[in-house]
Parts: C-alpha cells; structure tokens; sequence
C-alpha cells in the first residue's frame, strides 16, 4: 500500500517544573519521526545546556534583527526573557512529511494554534503547586528569584490549559509518557496528515 503524510506539528507547554522537558526528551529519544524546532533566547544558558541543542542562545540586538526579518511563527516574552520559534525550524521539514516538535508557552501556543489550525496541542500539569515548587527546588538549575517569578506565572499559565486539545497531568512519568505516545498515535492516523492510497 503506498501512503503519503503531511508533518505533525506537535505543541506542547507547561509550567516550568511540571515534567515537560523529560517528556519532550522521552518523546525524541522514542520517536524517530520528531524532530525538535530549536528556539532562539536571550535568556543566558544554564550549565547543562548545549547551544543550538536547546536553544539558539542570542544576544538582544541579534533577536531585534530576527524579528525586523520577520524570521518569528510566534514569539514571547517569558520570564522577562525573550524567546521565539523560527520559520526555518518548522516549515520545510513539515514540508518533507516530518514531524516538528514546539516546547513554547502558552502566549506562544496560542499564537501558533490561530495559524496552524491543525496544530496538535497538550498541555502537561503538575499534580499540585506544592509538587511544582518542591521540583523547581530539587532540579536545582534556577536561583531563588528566578524560581519565585516562574511559580508567580504557573497560576497565569495553568488557568489557559483549555486552550489546549489534550492534557497530561504528569504525577507518574510512565503513565504520562503513555499518555502522549497514545495521543501521537492517534494523531498520526489523523485524516487531516495521513493519506494511504487503496490500490485495486
Ligand atoms: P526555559 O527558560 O525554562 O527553557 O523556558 C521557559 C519557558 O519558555 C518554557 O515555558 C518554554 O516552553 C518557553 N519557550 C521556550 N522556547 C520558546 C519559544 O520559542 N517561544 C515561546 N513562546 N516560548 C518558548
């Protein structure tokens, strides 16, 4: 049977510690057929962090540039950083039938959901803001402050998780990881990107 597929745009935000970052990782390790849009920040790279890996790490004059060129799908400020997703990691591999994954917040998502109608979004929840602040603590990759203004945003974000088509509340990270590799499943056999031709 020959088959043709259009690529997956798969949005998926959080709250800073509520998981989404292993399972984005989970998902990549997984699933071949994912590749991850690198976003650029002006926010500064933590130790573990590889540039062009995580992020396009750039400076503020260099993101003015970007968004003069209009080289954005969407972006934001987050945290009091700038963050954006380029054109040039999204659009010619969706156009080779490759899937593109998006870890952005929801003011990104939202934009992102308003152009790419077919977007497949989720949104990961803590299962509780006492769970959210210990693991912000124990991952230990923010200062105090830094932790303080992204539990300060957590209400913000959460209360938009009905924008999004599916939600995973990640309190098991097995049970989470199922959860979003039975959403993908579904949404690869989706009519609106899987076009198999019956033959006679
Ligand atoms: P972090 O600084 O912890 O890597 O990310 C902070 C937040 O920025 C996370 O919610 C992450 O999803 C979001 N983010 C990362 N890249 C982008 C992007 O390109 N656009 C938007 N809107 N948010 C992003």
């Amino acid at each position: 049977m020959k088959e043709t597929r259009k690529g997956m745009l798969l949005v998926i935000s959080g709250p800073s510690g509520a998981g989404k970052g292993t399972l984005v990782s989970k998902l990549l390790d997984h699933d071949p057929s994912f590749s991850f849009s690198v976003s650029v920040t002006t926010r500064g790279k933590r130790e573990n962090e590889i540039e062009d890996v995580h992020y396009h790490f750039i400076s503020e004059s260099e993101y003015d540039k970007l968004l003069e060129a209009d080289a954005f799908i969407e972006h934001a400020t987050v945290h009091g950083h700038r963050y954006g997703t380029l054109k040039s990691e999204v659009y010619e591999r969706m156009e080779k039938g490759q899937n593109v994954l998006l870890d952005i917040d929801p003011q990104g998502a939202r934009a992102v959901m308003e152009k790419e109608k077919e977007c497949v979004s989720i949104f990961i929840l803590p299962p509780s803001y006492h769970d959210l602040k210990v693991r912000l603590h124990t991952r230990n990759t923010e200062k105090e402050e830094e932790i303080a203004r992204r539990l300060g945003n957590a209400r913000g974000e959460i209360a938009q998780m009905g924008r999004y088509r599916y939600l995973i509340v990640n309190d098991d990270l097995e049970l989470a990881f199922d959860q979003l590799m039975a959403i993908v499943r579904a949404e690869k056999q989706n009519s609106v990107r899987y076009f198999p031709v019956i033959e006679e």
